[in-house]
């Protein structure tokens, strides 16, 4: 069976930190499972890992922001 792709997202993977373009490394999603993967290391990635990397992404930003206010 053919596996349908969707790319686009511009989200560094978890695992890894490849970023997506159009067509190479980063996430996709298999539409058939709706499966997040990662091209650049052909890992399965979930949300969990994504909630993570938000996560860190807010921590970094206040950090930034109190760093700045020093
Ligand atoms: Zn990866």
């Amino acid at each position: 069976m053919a596996t349908k792709t969707t790319t686009g997202f511009k989200v560094p993977c978890p695992l890894c930190g490849a970023i997506g373009t159009d067509e190479d490394d980063g996430l996709i999603i298999e539409v058939g499972t709706l499966t997040l993967k990662c091209q650049a290391c052909s890992e399965e990635v979930s949300v969990n890992d994504l909630e993570t990397l938000v996560a860190d992404t807010e921590r970094l930003i206040r950090w930034l922001a109190a760093a700045g206010q020093v």
